[in-house]
């Protein structure tokens, strides 16, 4: 079984476009939306959720009021003033901005303030037309989605073996945080899109390096080539000198935009040269898994 991740420096490079068109070419796959803080593969899958899981990010700070008597040993012992005490003397927490640090807990006289763990998210199994697909959907604002990350892609790993999958295909998440190396741990390959922009081809230039350093394979390929040439040639060459396997170019065209509208894989979509040159980069990419 080889677990593909496609990654980008940054967000609307076009990642979730090609997972999605992966998903619709590649057999015996399980499909990940490891893109937790902003899942959208779903939009291009239309799961129908068959399992659902809470997920818990941490522990917050809980006040039993009744045991409180007011000291304000908390209020000072919060580095993050996510306690206040309002004129009535009453003692609150603010959930949003407790880090969970459990500082309050310990300082209480009283054993006024618990640790409690918090939901912050859910995660789904699903049942698509592409296979079964894994996805999330975290709380605004919640934080830990690295772990979200970790538990998600376990349940495709599981999934995968029960059934004798040949593919975990991730959509990864952006930029190169915890939940992008999260998403990268353990894969067997990374895709990297990028756009022929200057920000693109640094964005892109720091993700590899950061793939590289946790000993994970890359190959790229460059979205809008067409919008500036010059540039493209500058990955490609730059991708040769680094020996990093370059899988192919993809057009500009609006016909992306109307399939993401319709929500239905480019692939699938459209006939049109861009939805040939995703085919060709699957091919190039099924080539150099075999190597
Ligand atoms: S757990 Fe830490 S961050 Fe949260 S309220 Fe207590 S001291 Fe503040
Ligand atoms: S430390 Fe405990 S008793 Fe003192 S104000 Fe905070 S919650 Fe109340």
């Amino acid at each position: 079984m080889k677990q593909l991740v496609v990654i980008s420096g940054k967000g609307g490079t076009g990642k979730t476009i090609l997972t999605a068109s992966f998903a619709a070419l590649a057999q015996n796959k399980v499909m990940v939306d490891s893109d937790v803080d902003a899942a959208n593969l779903y939009l291009l899958l239309n799961p129908e959720i068959k399992e659902t899981y809470s997920f818990s990010g941490g522990k917050k700070a809980y006040l039993f009021p009744e045991k409180c008597t007011g000291c304000g040993n908390c209020v000072e012992a919060c580095r993050f003033d996510a306690i206040s005490e309002t004129e009535e003397g009453e003692i609150l927490i603010d959930p949003i901005s407790c880090e969970g640090c459990g500082v309050c807990s310990f300082v209480c006289p009283e054993e006024a303030i618990e640790m409690k763990s918090s939901i912050s998210g859910e995660w789904f199994v699903s049942k698509t037309k592409y296979g079964p697909f894994v996805h999330a959907k975290l709380g605004i604002g919640e934080e830990n989605s690295g772990k979200l990350v970790t538990e998600i892609r376990k349940k495709a790993t599981e999934i995968a073996a029960d059934k004798s999958l040949d593919y975990i295909i991730i959509d990864g998440s952006p930029g190169i945080g915890c939940p992008v190396i999260a998403s990268l741990t353990g894969a067997d390959m990374a895709i990297v899109i990028t756009e022929p922009s200057l920000s693109g081809i640094h964005d892109m230039e720091r993700v590899i390096q950061m793939a590289d350093h946790f000993k994970i394979k890359t190959a790229c390929c460059i979205n809008k080539f067409d919008l500036n040439e010059k540039n493209s040639n500058h990955v490609e060459n730059w991708c040769q000198k680094k020996s990093i396997p370059f899988l192919g170019r993809i057009s500009y065209d609006e016909e992306v935009t109307n399939s993401m509208l319709q929500g239905i894989p480019l692939v699938e979509y459209t006939d049109f040269s861009v939805s040939g040159e995703i085919k060709n980069i699957w091919e190039k990419l099924i080539l150099l898994l075999k190597t």
